[in-house]
């Protein structure tokens, strides 16, 4: 075991430390490579020492760099090296974070990481929470637990007689609502199609004056950071309103509400601490390893009525069992890498990496629009959308970025426009990574530009 375990460290350290001389996007080579994997099942054992090598020599070259600080694609965050070792260790604790009686140090590290999300993100300290896989399932919880107590307000108990036949509950969404939470409305019962949309600006924002008149029971959900442009739902005015109309107001918040680590960006969330509930991600802007969302729902009561269980051997106790409050039963003890992250920055360290990221991002959105490209949003976040001419151009520019290596930025259609997406999601994103992604971005669009070969390089078009 000593040695497996030492080797699997030697390389996972070498994984890291080469991470940032690699290309971002694996060669062509690499993924003609995973061909090998494809084998029937072995009937004989192997050693595990093989195996690993295996793994690392036809797995790890295959992989995308997201974890070195020139990956900008889609809202990726990297991991902390703390964050990874702490995950090391406490698989190899392989703890059970479902019961206090399974795991009293996961138990406890979750109320503490709990505690301190709520903390840093200004959300109700009372309230209930969920450690879950990531912003989609917390939206999940949250939504079941918004259900619970619309339906119940209405004399209504949809755990035991589920929606036939219940009060119909009017569900609010942005137009840019994005693409999971429509998904969780599905899951939920709500039906996907089945909502008002309202009208968006140009920045993606719910229009507060198109906002429906509602009434009980209803739900609206709104966003706190577009995974565009990065733009917030202007919700004091949709909270009020909502609220008037009796409705529970849900914040899918998946990078967007961390804004409010960071002094110069928290105005941004001004007004989504009147809400019901929130999701979001630590596996995105706070860098902690696949896969970690977490829900917060005021109504500690409503999230647990919604996810509790019942059986004859489990504990009956005053504390708070983590089984009762997230939809699935044996699980990681995924919050403590959100705990060893939150320890090791601080609130200021917490701050400065959201502080960093947004002025990398607004940096890439200068040294673009210097250059005479056109940016389609306003830069308020880590998120920057730009337009390298016509839809065929732009989309030539982003498979030569993809192809071309130094750094990796996916493409988009933003209110009929087709723009590439950069997301400065990574702690570690440097000033030179920076500079080195522009010049690499100004080069191959400057070649698209010319009507060279810029997209007939070697290496996958589209991943
Ligand atoms: C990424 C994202 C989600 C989905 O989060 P997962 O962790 O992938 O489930 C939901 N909403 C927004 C705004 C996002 O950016």
């Amino acid at each position: 075991m000593r040695q497996l375990l030492l080797d699997a460290a030697k390389r996972s350290i070498r994984y890291r430390e080469s991470i940032g001389d690699r290309r971002v996007a694996p060669p062509a080579d690499a993924l003609e490579q995973l061909a090998r994997l494809r084998e029937p099942l072995p009937e004989q054992p192997s050693d595990p020492l093989k195996v690993l090598e295996l793994l690392d020599q036809v797995g790890s070259p295959a992989t995308v760099a997201i974890t070195g600080g020139r990956y900008f694609g889609f809202v990726n965050g990297s991991s902390m090296p703390v964050a990874v070792a702490s995950n090391w260790l406490t698989t190899a604790w392989g703890q059970n974070a479902c019961l206090r009686i399974m795991s009293p140090s996961a138990a406890a590290l979750e109320d503490v990481a709990l505690q301190w999300v709520m903390q840093i993100l200004r959300l109700p300290p009372t309230s209930g929470g969920a450690f879950v896989t990531g912003t989609s399932m917390a939206s999940f919880a949250s939504l079941a637990a918004a259900r619970h107590a619309v339906l119940e307000a209405a004399g209504w108990d949809v755990e035991n007689d589920g929606l036939f036949g219940a009060p119909p509950i009017t569900v609010v969404i942005g137009a840019e609502a994005h693409s999971t939470l429509i998904r969780v409305l599905g899951q939920v019962g709500f039906g996907r199609a089945r909502v008002v949309t309202v009208p968006v600006d140009r920045q993606g924002r719910m229009r507060a004056d198109a906002f429906p008149k509602i009434k009980a029971p209803a739900i609206v959900c709104i966003q706190a950071g577009n995974v565009n442009t990065g733009a917030f739902d202007p919700a004091a005015e949709i909270c009020a309103r909502a609220h008037d109309g009796g409705a529970w107001v849900h914040v899918d918040g998946a990078f967007g509400l961390w804004a409010a680590a960071a002094p110069s960006r928290a105005h941004h969330l001004e007004g989504f601490e009147l809400a019901d509930s929130w999701a979001t991600d630590a596996h995105k802007w706070v860098n902690v390893p696949y896969d970690c969302g977490i829900a917060v729902v005021r109504n500690a009561a409503a999230l647990r009525a919604a996810m509790s269980v019942g059986a004859a051997y489990l504990p009956t106790g005053d504390e708070r069992e983590p089984l009762h409050y997230t939809p699935d039963a044996g699980r990681r003890a995924r919050a403590i890498d959100v705990w060893a992250t939150l320890k090791t920055l601080g609130r200021s360290g917490m701050a400065d990496l959201v502080e960093r990221t947004c002025r990398h991002a607004a940096r890439m959105a200068e040294a673009l629009a210097d250059a005479g490209y056109e940016i389609l949003n306003e830069v308020v976040i880590n998120q920057v959308l730009v337009a390298f001419g016509d839809e065929e151009t732009t989309r030539r520019v982003i498979a030569g970025i993809q192809a071309d290596g130094t750094c990796w930025c996916g493409g988009t259609v933003w209110q009929g426009r087709t723009a590439m997406r950069i997301s400065v999601s990574s702690y570690a994103t440097t000033a030179e990574d920076v500079e080195r992604s522009v010049d690499a971005i100004l080069r191959v669009a400057a070649s698209v530009g010319r009507g060279s070969s810029g997209t007939k390089q070697h290496g996958p078009r589209q991943l």
